[in-house]
């Protein structure tokens, strides 16, 4: 349900390929200013309001750089 979760995103490990944008109907992501240590300019969870807790980014990302967390403090997984 919209407004229950937030995202967690390693800064440092993203590599900006862009899947979470792309998987996400929510649209969530986006590419931050940034950049990380890497030269990347890594993605950030600009509407993490937005978020229902469906996990398509936590899946898709192959850095393993995403944590959505219900605002309980639990792990959504
Ligand atoms: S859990 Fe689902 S709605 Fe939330 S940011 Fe990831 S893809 Fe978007
Ligand atoms: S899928 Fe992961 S590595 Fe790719 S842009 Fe999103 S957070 Fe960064």
């Amino acid at each position: 349900m919209a407004g229950k979760y937030t995202i967690q995103l390693d800064f440092e490990a993203c590599k900006a390929c862009g899947y979470c944008r792309i998987v996400c109907r929510k649209h969530v992501y986006g590419q931050g200013s940034g950049f990380n240590k890497k030269g990347y300019r890594a993605f950030s969870a600009l509407k993490a309001d937005s978020c229902t807790g469906c996990l398509r980014c936590f899946y898709v990302c192959p850095d393993f750089c995403l944590e959505v967390i219900k605002l309980d403090g639990q792990a959504a997984i």
